[in-house]
C-alpha cells in the first residue's frame, strides 16, 4: 500500500461472515473487512469499499492515488466475478448482541439489518434503547413519554398525568378563551376606530358643504 491506512472499524468486520472464501479478491485492504459496495481501480482492478475510498480520497497523503498501485485513481465497477463471490457469503446479523440470530446472504443484509425486530430504537421518553420487537410495549407505559391532553392540548410526562385534574384543564381552558378574547376585542377595537375617524372626516366634509 502507498501509505498505511486502516479505518479502525470495517462495516462488515471479517468474523461476521460464515463462509469466507478467496479473502485476497473479497477483503477490502482499506478497512480489512468484508467488500461492501464496492467499486475498483481501472488500473490495477483492485476493489475498495465505496465508502473507504471516499475516505481515502480525502484524508490519505496523496488521495490521487490509488492505495494499492499508486497510479492516479480512476474508478470502475467492482468486477463482476468478485461480486459473484460476496453474494455466494452468508453473514451473521449486526444485531446479534441484541438477540437476533440471523444468517443473511449478502444481498439481502441490508434490507434485513433495516427491519430486523433486534434493530435498537431510541425511546423519546426516557432515550433509553429498546428493540424493535418490545418498543411499542414500551413506548405505550414509559412514565417518561410526553403526552399532549386532548382538550387544552397541555404537554406533561405520562409518569404526571394524574396532576394534570380536569380543574387543572378547564383553568387552562378558561385561561385560552380568555386570550382569544383578548385578541378579538383587539381586532374589533381597530375597526371601530377606524370607523369612528371616517365617520368623523364625513361629518367635518359636510359641515364644510353646509357653511359654504
Ligand atoms: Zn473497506
Ligand atoms: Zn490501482
Ligand atoms: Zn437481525
Ligand atoms: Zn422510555
Ligand atoms: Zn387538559
Amino acid at each position: 500500500m502507498a501509505t498505511s491506512f486502516i479505518r479502525d472499524s470495517p462495516y462488515l468486520s471479517k468474523d461476521r461472515i460464515t463462509d469466507l472464501a478467496h479473502p485476497e479478491l473479497t477483503v477490502c485492504s482499506l478497512c480489512n473487512g468484508l467488500l461492501w459496495l464496492p467499486v475498483a481501480c481501472e488500473k490495477c482492478e483492485t476493489s475498495f469499499c465505496t465508502s473507504c475510498i471516499k475516505t481515502w480520497r480525502i484524508e490519505a497523503e496523496d488521495p490521487r492515488l490509488c492505495p494499492k498501485c499508486s497510479a492516479e485513481y480512476s474508478q470502475r465497477p467492482c468486477p463482476g466475478a468478485i461480486t459473484h463471490i460476496l453474494s455466494t457469503f452468508n453473514i451473521i446479523c449486526h444485531h446479534k448482541p441484541h438477540g437476533c440470530s440471523a444468517i443473511v446472504p449478502y444481498k439481502s443484509l441490508e434490507t434485513h439489518e433495516e427491519t430486523c425486530d433486534y434493530r435498537q430504537k431510541t425511546c423519546p421518553g426516557c432515550e433509553e434503547k429498546i428493540i424493535r420487537m418490545h418498543f411499542n410495549a414500551h413506548y405505550y407505559t414509559c412514565p417518561s413519554v410526553l403526552l399532549t391532553c386532548p382538550e387544552c392540548n397541555s404537554i406533561y410526562q405520562r409518569q404526571n398525568a394524574d396532576q394534570h385534574t380536569d380543574y387543572k384543564c378547564l383553568r387552562v381552558q378558561i385561561n385560552q378563551l380568555q386570550d382569544q378574547m383578548m385578541r378579538i376585542e383587539h381586532i374589533q377595537n381597530g375597526k371601530l376606530n377606524l370607523l369612528e375617524s371616517q365617520i368623523r372626516h364625513l361629518i367635518e366634509t359636510i359641515e364644510q358643504i353646509v357653511n359654504r
